[in-house]
């Protein structure tokens, strides 16, 4: 394949979206901030650039996979960030979970230089962006989204069309919002087992069985079952959802007071030291009498 892609940031995430595209014959151009991180997709056959403007030099698509709505913008718009060096007709796809607003912003600036635009945050984590099995929620052009196709492909079992430029962003808050308190609730669930008395592994089993046994509940409740916050996915990465999805949701004139309650435990465990970890670990501030 001869399209020539750039893929900025290999965290937990990128990393794996990385390997996926190498794997699927593109020719890629990766960056990150920490350059080590980058050492066995290089070994794979990935080419390492060392600032996002060189990484988007010559590329016709260029990927963003970065924490935050702060990354995002350094690494697109910084000192010799992408946006510096992006071609007219290039497709800047901006797949971080970031704020709608940012997202707009980014649009327009892409715009300004000739390139397209798509928000294509993702469901799924570690395992499923290491197995090519993301979701895609996307919001922008058919056009734009019908050109990146293949690329988006490589990486995912589903790609879903939200609408035009924001919608797959405003979708993301939505679903991590209902993933973060789900999470919260189950860490005060699963305290309040323990101390009931009751078998934990029974009840927890009971409760997968049931109707309060969601993907999220399977996964999460296991980690903390048994203590294992292994980063699939940083607490502080979730506690920042939460508070993008409020700041979404008051600008619809709602409050989330379930995030509220749900970002406060999130903001606790940050306190207590587990932002570093995976977000199963809200769990332990609770645990602490
Ligand atoms: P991660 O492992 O923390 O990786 C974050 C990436 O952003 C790294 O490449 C990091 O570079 C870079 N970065 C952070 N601050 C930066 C800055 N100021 N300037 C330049 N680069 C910066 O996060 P992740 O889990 O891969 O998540 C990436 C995005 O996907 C986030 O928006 C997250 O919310 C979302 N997401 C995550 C999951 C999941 O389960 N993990 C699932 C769906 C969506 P360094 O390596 O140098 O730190």
């Amino acid at each position: 394949m001869n399209q020539k892609i750039a893929l900025l940031g290999l965290g937990t995430m990128g990393s794996g979206m990385a390997a996926n595209l190498l794997k699927a014959g593109f020719a890629l151009t990766v960056y990150n901030r920490t350059a080590a991180k980058a050492r066995p997709l290089v070994a794979a056959g990935a080419k390492l650039a060392s600032t996002p403007a060189e990484a988007a030099l010559d590329a016709s698509v260029i990927i963003g996979m970065l924490a935050d709505d702060a990354a995002s913008r350094e690494v697109w718009t910084g000192k010799e960030g992408a946006l510096d060096a992006v071609k007219a007709g290039a497709i800047l796809i901006e797949s971080s979970t970031v704020s709608p607003a940012w997202v707009a912003e980014l649009a327009r600036l892409a715009a300004q230089r000739g390139a397209a635009f798509l928000d294509a945050p993702v469901t799924g984590s570690r395992t499923q962006a290491a197995e090519g099995q993301l979701t895609f929620l996307v919001g922008g052009s058919s056009d734009a989204l019908q050109t990146a196709m293949p690329m988006l492909q490589a990486m995912s079992k589903e790609i879903v069309h939200m609408g035009p430029v924001g919608s797959g962003a405003k979708m993301k808050l939505i679903n991590n919002f209902l993933c973060g308190v789900q999470a919260a609730s189950l860490a005060e669930g699963l305290v309040w087992i323990e101390r009931s008395g009751l078998d934990p592994q029974k009840a927890v089993s009971v409760l997968n069985a049931g109707a309060p046994g969601s993907p999220l509940l399977r996964a999460v409740a296991d980690r903390m079952l048994r203590h294992q916050y292994g980063v699939n996915f940083l607490l502080k990465l979730m506690t920042k959802d939460m508070r993008y999805a409020q700041e979404e949701a008051a600008a619809c004139k709602l409050e989330l007071q379930t995030a509220d309650s749900a970002r406060s435990l999130f903001e606790r465990a940050i306190a207590a030291g587990y932002g570093e970890q995976d977000m199963a670990s809200v769990i332990e501030p609770l645990r602490a009498r």
